[in-house]
Formats: C-alpha cells, sequence, structure tokens
C-alpha cells in the first residue's frame, strides 16, 4: 500500500476529472514542518501555535515566536503556511496564564476571547506573525469566532501593529491574509457575513461537531453523538463551503475530517478548496480526491444530503467508497 502512495508524490492534487485543490499539513511545533515536506504537503493548512505556549514556562517572547514562525515560513518555501492565533482553554491548559476554573471550560474564557481581552499580549503574537511574514507566505487565523466583532477586533490590532513596525522600519508583508476557522455553530450561521470580512475560512471540524451535537468527544456515554455524519453536522459543513465560494476566499478544512477517505467525496461536491490533514495522511488524501469526478461526488451527494441518520449517511457513503 505504501508503494502505491508513493505513486502519488510530487503528483498535483485534483479530482479524477482534473479539478486542482490544495493539499497541506497540520503542524504542531517548526520542527513538524520537516514531516510535513517529507510527506509531499503543499504547505501548512494549521500550525497550532499554542504549542509554543504549552512548551514554555512563560510567555513566549516576541523574538522567541518570531524565530519559530520565521523558521516554519522558511522551511516551506513559497508554499502557504497558515499559523493559527493562541487557542488557549478547553481542553489546553497553559498553568502560567493563572486562568481561573470554569464551570464550562469548552464554554467559556478561551482562544480569541482571551486574546481580545488581553490585546498587549496578543500583539505580541501578531507582531511576531507580521515580522515573519516577511519570510514566507505566511497568512493569520483565528481560532473559535462567534462574531464578526471578533474578527473586526483581531483586524485592528494586526493594523495596529502594522504602523507599529512601519514606525520601527521592520519589514513584514503589507498584504498579509486574516482568516477564521470555522469551527462553531454560531460561525457557520453567519458565514455569509464573515465571509466578506475573511481572506479566508477553516473550517474545524473536531470543535464543530462537539458545539453542533452539543457532545464531548472525550465522554463515552455520548460517544455515538460525535460524528461528522450527523446531517446536522454535514448541512453546517456545505453551508459554509457555500458562504466561502460565493465570497469568493478560500475555504479549508482542519479538523480530522479532512482527511476522511468516506467524507471526501461530500467535501468535492460542496466544492472544498484546501485539505489540511496530519502530514502521513497527506499522500492517501491525495489518492482518495483523485478517485472522484465532481459529477460522482455530486450524485452521490444529492442522495445523501436527503438521509436522515448519521447511520444512514455513513452507511451510503461506506457503500460507494472506491
Ligand atoms: C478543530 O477544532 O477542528 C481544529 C482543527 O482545532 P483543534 O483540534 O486544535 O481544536
Ligand atoms: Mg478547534
Amino acid at each position: 500500500a505504501k508503494a502505491a502512495l508513493n505513486a502519488y508524490r510530487g503528483k498535483p492534487t485534483e479530482t479524477a476529472d482534473g479539478d486542482r485543490v490544495l493539499l497541506v499539513a497540520n503542524i504542531g511545533n517548526p520542527d513538524d514542518a520537516t514531516g510535513a515536506i517529507e510527506h509531499d504537503a503543499e504547505g501548512v493548512g494549521l500550525f497550532r501555535s499554542e504549542f509554543l505556549f504549552m512548551d514554555a514556562k512563560e510567555l513566549p517572547s516576541e523574538e522567541d515566536q518570531f524565530k519559530a514562525y520565521q523558521k516554519v515560513a522558511l522551511k516551506m518555501k513559497d508554499q502557504p503556511v497558515i499559523i493559527r492565533t493562541l487557542d488557549v482553554g478547553g481542553d489546553k491548559e497553559i498553568p502560567y496564564l493563572d486562568l481561573k476554573k470554569e464551570e464550562n471550560p469548552f464554554m467559556g474564557y478561551r482562544a480569541v476571547r482571551y486574546c481580545l481581552s488581553n490585546p498587549e499580549q496578543y500583539k505580541v503574537q501578531l507582531r511576531a506573525l507580521l515580522r515573519a511574514s516577511a519570510f514566507g507566505d505566511i497568512k493569520i487565523m483565528v481560532p473559535l469566532v462567534t462574531c464578526l466583532e471578533e474578527i473586526r477586533s483581531v483586524k485592528e490590532l494586526v493594523e495596529e501593529c502594522k504602523k507599529e513596525l512601519d514606525a520601527e522600519g521592520v519589514k513584514y508583508n503589507p498584504d498579509i491574509e486574516v482568516g477564521t476557522m470555522i469551527e462553531t455553530p454560531a460561525a457557520s450561521l453567519i458565514a455569509d457575513d464573515l465571509a466578506a470580512e475573511c481572506d479566508f475560512f477553516s473550517i474545524g471540524t473536531n470543535d464543530l461537531i462537539g458545539y453542533t451535537m452539543c457532545a464531548d468527544r472525550g465522554n463515552d456515554a455520548i460517544a455515538y453523538l460525535y460524528s461528522v455524519y450527523n446531517p446536522a453536522v454535514l448541512r453546517s459543513i456545505k453551508r459554509i463551503v457555500e458562504c466561502g465560494n460565493e465570497a469568493g476566499i478560500m475555504v479549508g478544512m482542519c479538523g480530522e475530517a479532512a482527511a476522511d477517505p468516506l467524507l471526501i467525496p461530500m467535501l468535492i461536491s460542496f466544492g472544498l478548496g484546501e485539505y489540511s490533514v496530519s502530514a502521513p495522511s497527506v499522500l492517501k488524501t491525495r489518492k482518495t480526491i483523485s478517485e472522484w469526478t465532481k459529477a460522482e461526488a455530486d450524485a452521490l451527494a444529492e442522495k445523501v444530503m436527503r438521509l436522515k441518520t448519521a447511520e444512514e449517511v455513513k452507511d451510503a457513503l461506506a457503500e460507494a467508497a472506491k
């Protein structure tokens, strides 16, 4: 199987009828970029920057962050590198931030909410990202967005940082893209409005499934609910891709579901433009995408979107799988 997958090395990622998509990798630290390159990814679709913070004993300085982001940018040469700003809270604890214990951490003070209420601290990360953007195709991605004001506030902070860097004579990419993760039902419901103010979307199915189904992935008693095949989740994904495509922005997916061979024909039909998967899944994902024509994927999606339960959906997708 491995030899067969090697045939997909160096090949473009495209459907059987030649629709090109972008196939990139998720990484957790700068050294992982090596694995992304070894597995023939076409860039980085999600650098989870929280690992820089979790591995440290105190807040990483602007210089430390700059070096880490620059390292990834340089390794990936001219390929796109999407770096997600700090996604703290929920299951991601950072002891030195001294956050209060919450009754309901997944619905609490986390990710962009935490960052926006600590703007000076957030600007350290944004400045580091801007400085690193002079060395590669870095894009900034915001986690756990639920309303337009959050994206607007992040973009204002980015503009403030640009002015500071201008005054200091420091180089950065003035056209750096700022996009958002779509991983909450609220973001999905306002995806049309978000698309008008974002440069790209990346669908975080890991959280989107959990928040849509009100089901914690770690809880065995309700594990049966945690599935991307639920009609509610599929409709949400379809809507997000359509809103993004209508606005002419890139829509990707960086949750685990992007590498699910059963789901891939649905994503092809919806019109997903970028698949971000773990490095070892890159070639397999390229192969699965190459096995479907758009017309075949559309026919399957047409049928599947009318099914009523996750079980029916999964069975239909399994039956259709190549
Ligand atoms: C997601 O929620 O799908 C995602 C990619 O982010 P994380 O798994 O880091 O929460
Ligand atoms: Mg997430």
